[in-house]
């Protein structure tokens, strides 16, 4: 069985993320999107919060499973016994970090290779910062994220002067 991960901080998950969480599905037998646990990231959301986010927009792909992990990728890659890691890659300058993350787990976890997967062009943009910073002053978010978690991100984030309902 080809078991394939798809680790990264979801905060929250927009639908760049989702096209490169569909698009491995279909390329793997199983596919775990990870949810890293990382308080010095300081997010916007809670885990659970993302998870739950994250759930919701996946339902309806069977092969899709969504946990939370912390510590490093290489170890949850063995515990999950998967042999890939699946990242998006949007530009030029995701490359080089991506490249020496590849490396360096690669070098923790022999049994597991990073795969690459390019945004789709509509997405290429698109990033869970960008869709906070449009949220945040009551922008429109409809056309960034999942339509089922639309609402839930905008009502958390909107400032209360960018809110029409206060
Ligand atoms: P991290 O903090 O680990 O980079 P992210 O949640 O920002 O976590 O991203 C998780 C993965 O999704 C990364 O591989 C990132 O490159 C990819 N990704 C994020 N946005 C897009 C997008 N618009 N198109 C393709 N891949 C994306």
């Amino acid at each position: 069985m080809r078991r394939a991960i798809c680790p990264g901080s979801f905060d929250p998950i927009t639908l760049g993320h989702l096209d490169i969480i569909q698009r491995a599905a279909l390329m793997f037998d199983r596919v775990t999107v990870a949810v890293l646990v990382n308080p010095e990231k300081n997010p916007s959301f809670t885990a659970d919060e993302r998870l739950d986010m994250i759930r919701r927009a996946v339902r309806g792909i069977s092969n899709v499973e969504v946990e939370c992990f912390d510590g490093l990728l290489a170890d949850y890659a063995r515990q999950k016994n998967a042999q890939v890691i699946v990242r998006g890659l949007r530009a030029v300058t995701d490359f080089e970090y991506e490249f020496q993350m590849a490396l360096a787990n690669r070098k923790m976890n022999m049994d597991a290779d990073t795969v690459f997967l390019t945004t789709s062009a509509q997405y290429m943009y698109l990033s869970s910062s960008m869709v906070k910073s449009i949220a945040c002053f009551g922008g429109d978010i409809s056309d960034f994220v999942p339509e089922c978690i639309c609402g839930e991100i905008s009502q958390r984030l909107c400032m209360p002067r960018f809110n029409d309902e206060s």
